[in-house]
């Protein structure tokens, strides 16, 4: 069938699981480029009514989208598209540029979304600069429909689509096609149309690189949406090893579901704890049947850069409904770990924004936006008493955690004065995702109420690799001795002073890394909600002994290869 000699094998980034088998699609997705055009006087009538068309012609297309889309993800993301493109001051300065410097509209289009799309993409938090890529789709449809030059996308049941980055609106398309795979050159983790991939159950992999001369229209190709593993034009033997592998990990999801129904008990009895990770309301439901165990990091960020205002009562209405929804168990809401009220402002650009004003930082410097978001918790700890958490992102020194403890203490009294219910003692404790709060630990733990390990930014900040960057994203491993090391300092440091503690980063979600955690004596791990059932069999079929063997090896390890050889040893084991 296939010649075997001409296989080509890429890796990119695996962020959505399973295999994809099927023929390659390449979408043209292409940024468009504009000339700053200049229009006549009385051209400028004619330029207003195609605005108006345009606009009016993608909304409506929007609309239809999203009344038609079956997923609720998809809703909202297609809801925000419609927003950006109903938002009055982008319609009045597009006008502007175009009655009053003469601008054609293509351009007026084009130059004012660049605009946002800057901001956004230079405001150094991680989600912001994904939400670009949302800005800049609506900027090149819009300049598309403007010049009557819309691009054809066709794409079948079972293609593997290739694509530089996928735009949210053609991301629902996908979505209504049964692909096989997504291969992107671009992408981050935390992009929208990763972030459907993975709702989707499509393989996706991202960063990777590829020429038009490797790949064509209808080669066969292979996606690994778990190792990362490219293959175009594979040989017999690979094609039949990974349909048989794909058929494995098919059983082994429905395998694996059955244990979210079992108790949360290692070999020998031990128990343990695995939340989820959640951005979004529509992922509760999936809570219950991957057996999570409540919300151990409500992200918050999403939710108030998709709103209008950080209103308190808005506010209230999102978190009570987190609560409503999941049932008796414990929910641990992160402040806001971002910069910039909507990040459409000028405080936002940094020349080193990860270094940056984040997460602590600028809560601390916004004491306005602080209080709102405290007083909607407090506000709806009233009606959940005992059940929520708050958690401090981005600290990296003693008195930022004294300062918004003083706040707290603020809302907690303004609310006392106006006799409104509210649970005084909720618990306050910090993300340890700064090396600085490491090596501060032992002193940190006595001000807080417990520790939140974020490894995420924990390798980004110890090993000085920006977690954003895709030519050194080889270097991002979380499986560093250093990590390590660290992770069991502060375990320790919360011990001595009798705090819990968990690990909601992105190292939970692998069942060998959980496996050595629990070993290491850290029974609370939190993770995107897909990735509990896989973790949970592990546990449960390991004995305390079994894990902390594991773990006393890792921690002995001098060589990241050292720890990457042992877990693969380990998996192989099981
Ligand atoms: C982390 O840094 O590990 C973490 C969980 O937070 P985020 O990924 O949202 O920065
Ligand atoms: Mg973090």
């Amino acid at each position: 069938m296939n010649p075997g000699s001409n296989s080509i094998d890429l890796t990119g980034k695996a962020v959505s699981n399973g295999i994809g088998i099927g023929s390659a699609t390449i979408l043209s997705t292409k940024s468009t480029t504009v000339r700053p055009d200049k229009i006549d006087q009385e051209e400028i009538k004619s330029h207003l009514q195609k605005l108006k068309d345009s606009r009016n012609l993608l909304l409506s297309e929007y609309e239809q989208l999203r009344d038609e889309s079956h997923l609720q993800s998809a809703k909202d993301i297609l809801e925000a598209q419609i927003q950006t493109l109903k938002d009055p001051e982008v319609k009045k300065r597009v006008q502007h540029k175009i009655e009053s410097d003469r601008l054609s509209v293509g351009y007026a289009i084009f130059s004012t979304l660049n605009e946002y799309i800057q901001l956004l993409e230079t405001s150094g938090v991680k989600w912001a600069s994904d939400r670009a890529v949302d800005i800049v789709a609506i900027r090149d449809e819009w300049i598309d429909v403007v010049s009557e030059n819309r691009r054809e996308i066709t794409m079948s049941k079972g293609d593997v689509i290739f694509a530089e980055d996928i735009p949210p609106a053609l991301m629902v398309k996908i979505s209504r096609i049964k692909v096989a795979a997504i291969v992107m050159e671009k992408g981050g983790d935390t992009s929208h149309a990763v972030i459907l991939s993975q709702s989707l159950g499509i393989p996706c992999v991202i960063n990777t690189h590829w020429n038009r001369y490797q790949v064509k229209k209808g080669m066969l190709v292979i996606v690994d949406g778990l190792d990362g593993h490219v293959i175009i034009n594979p040989d017999d033997q690979q094609l039949a090893q990974y349909e048989e592998r794909r058929e494995r990990d098919l059983s082994r999801v429905k395998e694996s579901l059955k244990w979210a129904k079992k108790e949360n008990l290692t070999k020998c009895g031990k128990s343990f704890f695995l939340r989820a990770n959640v951005e979004f309301l529509e992922e509760l439901p999936k809570l219950t049947t991957h057996g999570a165990k409540g919300i151990g990091l409500l992200r918050t960020e999403t939710v108030l850069f998709e709103t209008t205002e950080f209103d308190v009562k808005e506010q209230v209405e999102f978190y009570s409904n987190v609560l409503k929804e999941t049932k008796n168990e414990s929910v641990t809401i992160r402040l806001f770990d971002a910069g910039g009220d909507k990040l459409i402002n000028d405080k936002s650009s940094e020349a080193n924004p990860f270094l940056g004003w984040r997460g602590v930082r600028m809560l601390l410097d916004e004491p306005q936006l602080l209080k709102k978001q405290l007083e909607a918790l407090y506000r709806v700890s009233g009606d959940f008493t005992g059940r929520l958490k708050i958690l401090v992102p981005m600290v990296s020194r003693l008195e930022e955690i004294r300062a918004l403890k003083l706040v707290a203490e603020e809302v907690r009294d303004e609310l006392k004065r106006q006799k409104i219910k509210f649970d005084p003692s909720i618990p306050i404790g910090i993300m340890v995702e700064v090396p600085s709060v490491v090596m501060m630990a032992n002193k940190i733990a006595s001000q807080v109420d417990f520790f939140s390990i974020g490894t995420n930014d924990l390798t980004q900040y110890t090993l000085a690799v920006d977690r954003g960057n895709e030519k050194i994203s080889a270097l991002f491993d979380s499986y560093h001795p250093a990590i390590w090391r660290m992770i069991k300092m502060t375990k320790d440091a919360a011990d001595e002073h009798n705090i819990p503690i968990s690990v909601c980063g992105e190292m939970a979600s692998k069942p060998e890394a959980a496996a050595c955690l629990m070993g290491m004596g850290i029974n609370d791990l939190s993770m995107n909600t897909s990735a509990i059932p896989n973790v949970k069999a592990v546990l449960c079929s390991h004995t305390l002994k079994e894990l902390n063997e594991l773990s006393d090896r890792v921690l002995e390890e001098d060589e990241l290869e050292g720890i990457h050889k042992l877990f693969s040893k380990w998996k192989f084991k099981e």
